[in-house]
């Protein structure tokens, strides 16, 4: 911050609550610490140095209770899809959830009795990674997709306190 001081004259921002917070969502994800097959080591491989997910405020965290964002990143069995679900049910709101790799978006090549045929069966899934597995930089990609989902939520946004134009008063 040193070369900013006394940079610029001062100035006056506007902006909405709204667009505020989904900066500061979009600009700190934290992702849940779990993986469940072979998906999770490029996810772990996007977390390193190479890749280095924390440029994006893309930080891992030990506890559902902390994070913000789940990436599905494997093969999910019926088994396991109630934990799962049970993890994404103790993320606070609101949360997000990536899957990545065709095993977590479709169930991949394991058409069988065991595995879950898709993410979306069991939680909102908001992005897709495609690939099998998806390289390192496809995640960071995913995220920066999430990234701009964020920053166009309305969520905050209560719609009867929207102004309405005379022709939708018509049609309520
Ligand atoms: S998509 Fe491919 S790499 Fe990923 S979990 Fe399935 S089989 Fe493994």
């Amino acid at each position: 911050m040193g070369n900013l001081t006394d940079r610029y004259k001062d100035n006056v921002l506007f902006t909405t609550s709204e667009n505020i917070m989904n900066w500061s969502r979009k600009s700190s994800l934290w992702p849940e610490t779990f993986g469940i097959a072979c998906c999770a080591i490029e996810m772990i491989a996007a977390g390193c140095a190479r890749y280095d997910l924390d440029r994006f405020g893309v930080v891992f965290r030990a506890s559902p209770r902390q994070s913000d964002v789940m990436i599905i990143a494997g093969t999910v069995t019926k088994k396991m899809a109630p934990i799962i679900r049970r993890l994404y049910d103790q993320m606070p709101e609101p949360r997000y959830v990536i899957a990545m790799g065709t095993c977590a978006i479709s169930g991949g090549v394991y058409n069988t009795y065991s595995v879950v045929q898709g993410s979306d069966l069991f939680v909102p899934v908001d992005v897709n990674v495609a690939g099998c597995p998806p390289r390192p930089d496809a995640l960071l990609h995913g995220i920066v997709l999430l990234q701009e989902k964020i920053t166009k939520s309305r969520k905050q946004r209560k719609t009867d306190s929207l102004p309405q134009s005379p022709s939708m008063k018509e049609e309520v």
